[in-house]
């Protein structure tokens, strides 16, 4: 079997009587693309800087490419981090920014020569050999970004380590980076961990997502399966855009379940008379019929271009948010009749 690039072994970090992670059991591919998702504050970028070796576990083991690092210093555990505010040096032109990380003591330094050439080859790579004189001051955000990515893959990394990189580019700039860091990462074919907050970046870039909340694992898996198969109420109700609706109901025989005034029919196996959250996506709808219907009042209606969103009153008993065509014509006080597969 391949050797995991990353592997933590039970880890935990706390602050005093703090827990910020707990129990972390991860391992990441050699040149897999993971991503750690969840809210601001839950300890994504701590488990990323104990990968580098900025902060250290209070308790468990990490390994890189299979080797124990927990003593060994940022620099000897071949990984490069890429931060959200880029971190260059405001005083060195690009190239030396780029340059920098093979002129720091090591043993053996590359030649003049040598360094050149990588920071040339990595200038290249993030497509930024036209701006090597310039200062970053003379940059845009997402060619300050590559700079730092440059500088990142000038250290030949085993593991990159990036920090929400994209957060502070504008919404454009950050599609056009986001396709350029996937290109990125399957030419250079490395051990990527990737923080986020924005379930889009992950679900678009990673081969698999890990949801993090209050520093404990929810979930890891493909984000297919963190989509439609989510193993807890936190994973499915953060992860779909608009969110998913969770209602409190009853379960009856026969895989029935009451929400509300509202009998539905669900594949899941229930034990009777529990209490049950149903979860609804916005997205999943469809026309009346097929048993499963809803007859509801239109709350609020906001039309987003492509689609509307629309609120609602179901069976006098349940709100609902839904996502419908935006070439349906709905007005607030409408009625609407639909229904959800089982
Ligand atoms: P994220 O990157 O997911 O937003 P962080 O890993 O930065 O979260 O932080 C996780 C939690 O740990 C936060 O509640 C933060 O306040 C706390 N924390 C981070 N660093 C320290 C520190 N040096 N001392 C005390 N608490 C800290
Ligand atoms: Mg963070």
């Amino acid at each position: 079997m391949t050797e995991s690039a990353i592997e933590f072994r039970k880890i935990c970090k706390s602050y005093g009587e703090f827990h910020v992670v707990r129990d972390i059991d991860l391992k990441v591919g050699p040149s897999e693309f993971l991503a750690l998702l969840g809210p601001s504050g839950c300890g994504k970028s701590t488990i990323l800087k104990m990968i580098a070796g900025i902060e250290d576990p209070t308790s468990g083991e990490i390994y890189v490419d299979g080797e124990l690092v927990n003593y060994k210093m940022p620099r000897e555990r071949h990984v490069a981090m890429v931060f959200q505010n880029y971190a260059l040096y405001p005083h060195m032109t690009v190239a030396q920014n780029i340059a920098y990380p093979l002129t720091t003591p090591q043993k053996p330094r590359p030649s003049k020569a040598e360094q050149k050439e990588r920071m040339e080859r990595a200038a290249d790579i993030v497509n930024i050999s036209d701006q090597l004189e310039k200062k970053p001051s003379a940059l845009s955000g997402g060619q300050r970004q590559r700079v730092a990515l440059a500088r990142a893959i000038i250290r030949e990394p085993s593991v990159f380590l990036m920090d929400e990189p994209l957060s502070n580019l504008d919404a454009l700039l950050r599609d056009t980076m986001r396709h350029q860091l996937i290109d990125l990462h399957r030419r250079v074919g490395k051990a990527t961990v990737y923080v986020t907050h924005d379930q889009l970046e992950a679900m678009t870039m990673a081969d698999r997502i890990v949801v993090l909340n209050n520093g404990i694992i929810q979930q890891i898996g493909s984000p297919q399966d963190i989509f439609s198969k989510p193993a807890n109420l936190f994973v499915a109700g953060f992860v779909g855009n608009p969110r998913m609706n969770l209602i409190e109901g009853v379960s009856l025989d026969d895989g029935l379940v009451r929400i509300g005034n509202t009998t539905l029919k669900s594949n899941s196996r229930m034990t009777t008379q529990a209490k049950v959250t149903v979860g609804l996506r916005p997205t999943d709808s469809i026309a009346p019929g097929a048993g499963n219907d809803i007859n509801a009042i239109v709350q609020s209606v906001e039309f987003t271009g492509a689609d509307n969103l629309v609120n609602l009153r179901c069976d006098d008993s349940f709100d609902l948010n839904l996502r419908r065509p935006n070439t349906e014509k709905i007005a607030v006080g409408d009625r609407l009749k639909f229904g959800f597969e089982p």
